[in-house]
């Protein structure tokens, strides 16, 4: 082992001495996500789920959107939902996010990955799988605001990306940025939250490529739209979104 091992194995014992690691679903001492609640995950069944939202349902009607991948509210070809968002995978991504645990980016990212795998075996609306890792050439995520970023240090998603293309052993394409609009100082209280949640701009050259744009929760799927909508317009071939958890 080299020194600077050997000091970061010190420092990883130290941390779990003063630190110990607790179950992110239950709190008890021992692991980041313990065997208990691991085989409580609410999985989506990919075979059931709604090949435009995610929904763990409406593979044949679907009562959270019209349905048709594509359209306004969701306009990615497909849509993979690994988790619904409650219980153990809600507090994943608020352990994630607020209290700093990068541990879990990998596991996020290890859920996605199992949903997409699962989601290759079924076809979204063009016929083609709804995700094939030979049909992607870049991993793309919805990046933080500047607000979050300022806030937290970091972009969460951007970890759990790039530790998700390192696994699939596809490119990462930081193609996104949600930089203010406008100089805060010109701005009013209001306005000043407005424009620091900025809008989803594109900052490399996506002409052509096809992209799994990743997102940790969806909801109304307003993020992932204004996403997936940014890259089409940007000359994308197309867009396959994955969340970690949806909520229904
Ligand atoms: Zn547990
Ligand atoms: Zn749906």
């Amino acid at each position: 082992m080299r020194i600077g091992g050997l000091v970061r194995a010190a420092g990883e014992g130290l941390a779990e001495v003063l630190w110990p690691t607790r179950c992110v679903g239950c709190d008890q001492p021992g692991e980041l996500l313990c065997d208990e609640c691991r085989a409580r995950l609410p999985w989506v069944e990919q075979r059931l789920a709604c090949p435009a939202c995610g929904v763990p349902y409406g593979h044949l009607t679907c009562t959270e959107c019209p349905g048709e991948p594509g359209g306004a509210a969701w306009p990615a070809r497909a849509t993979i939902a690994a988790l619904g968002f409650r219980g153990t995978p809600a507090r994943m991504v608020t352990c994630l996010k607020d209290a700093h645990e990068l541990r879990l980016a990998p596991a996020m990212a290890a859920a996605m990955l199992t949903a997409l795998e699962e989601a290759s075996a079924w076809p979204a609306a063009d016929g083609r799988p709804r995700f094939s890792p030979r049909e992607t050439d870049g991993v793309c995520f919805v990046p933080a605001t500047a607000a979050a970023f300022s806030r937290r240090g970091f972009d969460h998603m951007e970890l759990v990306a790039r530790s998700l293309a390192g696994c699939a052993g596809l490119p990462l394409a930081d193609a996104l940025v949600r930089a203010p609009a406008r100089d805060q100082r010109e701005l009013g209280r209001e306005e000043r939250s407005a424009n620091l949640s900025g809008t989803a701009r594109v900052v490399q050259d996506v002409a052509g490529a096809r992209l799994l744009l990743l997102d940790d929760v969806a909801t109304t799927g307003a993020s992932l739209a204004e996403a997936t909508r940014a890259l089409l317009a940007r000359g994308a071939a197309s867009v396959t979104a994955c969340v970690f958890a949806r909520v229904w």
